[in-house]
């Protein structure tokens, strides 16, 4: 059971299992190939998505097994929330993190989980599974999302 606004008033270190997984809003975006500017170090998303993420739901086919099938894949942690460059600027943890509030359009303000697809956050739509593209293709994919709300 959550309790009304708890990202309000806890810190993420202060949050129970339940509440730090009922943070995440289901968008899909930290699921997507990524590319590092070796010069800049600077993060580039693209619209090719791990062979694991569902492109409708936008979630992750074997979440508990995630980390073992998926080597690449981002394991959230309080104390790294902070520093994990990769999230996107609209991801709850990365915005609490940085002392952000949630955005109108995340399924806990709104109390409903589509909302996330409706507010045109998710990469529902937007994204094809890295399964059909060659890792060569990737800065071919390189996508700008729009800035976070
Ligand atoms: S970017 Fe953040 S909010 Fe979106 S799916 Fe990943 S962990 Fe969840
Ligand atoms: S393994 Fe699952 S959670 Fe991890 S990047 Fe792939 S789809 Fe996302």
């Amino acid at each position: 059971m959550l309790k009304d606004k708890f990202w309000e008033y806890k810190s993420l270190a202060q949050m129970t299992n339940t509440e730090w997984e009922s943070l995440c809003d289901g968008c899909g975006r930290c699921c997507l190939n990524k590319l590092e500017d070796e010069d800049s170090g600077e993060i580039y998303y693209t619209n090719v998505a791990c062979h694991l993420l569902d492109l409708q739901s936008c979630s992750c086919k074997d979440y508990p097994k995630r980390l073992q099938r998926v080597p690449a894949c981002i394991k959230i942690e309080t104390q790294t929330a902070a520093q994990i460059r990769e999230l996107p600027h609209s991801c709850a943890y990365r915005r609490l993190a940085d002392g952000k509030s949630l955005p109108d359009w995340h399924p806990l303000v709104t109390g409903i989980p589509a909302s996330v697809h409706e507010a045109g956050i998710s990469v529902r739509g937007r994204v094809v599974s890295e399964e059909y593209i060659h890792p060569d293709q990737l800065p071919e994919h390189i996508i700008i999302w729009e800035p976070a709300r």
